[in-house]
């Protein structure tokens, strides 16, 4: 008998050993209060600024951010696909995108606090380590090396997930680690304050290392190898370059190399780097000196479906996506990444939503699993193959812009993954050499640009000739 049971019993641990842990990573909820469907295309919400918003739907429209059902549904679709995760990566921007004037302390805190009990009504038992977005704080983008209110009246709000240690770490510079949940805890999580090192951040623009969170981050990462931790590191504003226009970094240059160099430095315990704030779907390859792939950032995109502002970048609206990881709990690899979706467009005609699965990187990508060599391997493809390119764009702006990624997009989505630094990124779109993605307002200033050499009109360049618009 005990013969018997025995390969019944291996059988079954065999099973246990391969069953992943799965985790969720949502961002950018980007709560509009004001949201209502109206005939008044002026009157439909705050978040669109001075644009009409024709046929506004009850699931939100791509010129605004998100209203309180969008949201709802996000974290109830979640229960719903992955009841039971580990624990949950939440990586911040809760608020409008609305001028200070229209917000203050008190109504970003209370938006925090609504999203914060929502989460925590549909996963009351599950660890959430969430961070601040540069929308998080009035003014905003202008967090604070040190104390202030808003850390502390946000730690309170994030008790329930917090140590002791981690509240007061909080209060002093919205930055903690944690270890994860799990029988070895080998496992450490890293939540990070980036909003320091943004450039549009007047508070920290001549320090060094505001709030001494590099030398800290120094510290626990040194300390996780010695104690043979491993580690994933969470933030909102990532370092690098945007990947929908050129020339677009969010840190400031000094910051984003020191990031590097400690990620250079510290990588053999890094199993993860999770971000947001983009609002799309891509991921950032860093490199060591030899060119060697030593780590993979995975920025998730937003559940707001706001189109953008921000000039150069054409139609830069995107699907509400959530995704959940599957990874091995024992080393922290990542085994998979699986994004869901909702089609906003369709769920307002259909007038019920439907969150659905978008795609699996596994399956998406040809790759084994999420691991930093996958990863690469990924990005060669995006590189070589339309095929792949024009799925990777897709998937970008959660299959919103379906229009075909040409030569210049596939260089700039290309130059944001492989290059974090500026040096190297501004090298490697020197070196593919293509000009930028022509924008309506080029295109028509290229044509009559054209028209006025054609037609040899008196006010002409001098010695006839018109500067390239798309010239450097
Ligand atoms: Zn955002
Ligand atoms: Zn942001």
């Amino acid at each position: 008998m005990r013969l018997l049971l025995l390969p019944i019993f291996l059988a079954h641990c065999g099973v246990a050993r391969a069953e992943p842990g799965k985790f969720w990573h949502i961002s950018d909820l980007h709560l509009d209060p004001d949201y209502k469907v109206s005939e008044d295309p002026f009157q439909v919400c705050p978040s669109a600024g001075s644009q009409a918003v024709p046929n506004s739907g009850p699931w939100g429209d791509y010129l605004c951010d998100s209203p309180w059902v969008l949201i709802n549904s996000s974290i109830h679709a979640m229960k719903e696909i992955e009841p039971k995760p580990d624990f949950i990566l939440w990586t911040g921007d809760d608020t409008p995108h609305v001028p200070n004037e229209r917000l203050g302390e008190e109504a970003v805190l209370d938006i925090v606090k609504r999203l914060t009990t929502l989460i925590r009504e549909v996963f009351p038992d599950t660890k959430v380590y969430a961070a601040l977005g540069n929308h998080d704080f009035h003014p905003k983008n202008q967090l604070p090396a040190g104390s202030n209110n808003i850390y502390n009246q946000v730690a309170e709000l994030w008790r329930p997930w917090l140590s002791s240690e981690s509240i007061a770490l909080f209060k002093g510079g919205a930055f903690y680690t944690e270890m994860l949940p799990g029988p070895r805890r080998t496992g450490r999580i890293v939540v990070l304050n980036t909003n320091l090192y943004y450039s549009n951040n007047e508070q920290t623009a001549n320090m060094a290392d505001p709030g001494q969170q590099f030398q800290w981050l120094e510290d626990v990462l040194s300390n996780a190898s010695r104690a043979g931790e491993m580690v994933y590191i969470i933030g909102h504003v990532p370092p690098g370059f945007f990947e929908k226009t050129r020339n677009k970094a969010w840190f400031r240059e000094v910051f984003n190399e020191k990031y590097l160099k400690v990620i250079q430095k510290h990588h053999r315990v890094i199993a993860g780097q999770f971000f947001g704030h983009h609002h799309t779907d891509s991921f950032r390859m860093f490199y060591d000196d030899a060119g060697a792939p030593i780590s993979a950032m995975f920025l998730t995109p937003g559940v707001t479906p706001w189109k953008t502002t921000l000039p150069g970048v054409v139609n830069g609206a995107n699907n509400p996506g959530i995704r959940v990881f599957e990874y091995d709990r024992a080393t922290l690899s990542l085994q998979d990444m699986v994004t869901y979706f909702v089609n906003l467009s369709q769920a307002n005609e259909q007038g019920s939503v439907r969150w659905e699965l978008e795609y699996r990187l596994t399956e998406a990508y040809g790759v084994p699993n999420a691991s930093v060599s996958s990863m690469h391997a990924a990005l060669g493809r995006i590189a070589r193959d339309q095929g792949t390119l024009q799925r990777y764009y897709v998937y970008n702006s959660v299959s919103y812009d379906k229009r075909v990624c040409s030569e210049a997009c596939r260089d700039e989505h290309v130059c944001a993954m492989r290059e974090v630094a500026f040096d190297a990124y501004a090298a490697c779109l020197r070196a593919l050499g293509t000009a930028p993605t022509c924008s309506l307002p080029l295109l028509l200033a290229a044509l009559f640009g054209l028209c006025a050499l054609l037609a040899r009109w008196p006010w002409a360049l001098p010695n006839g000739s018109l500067g390239s618009p798309s010239s450097g």
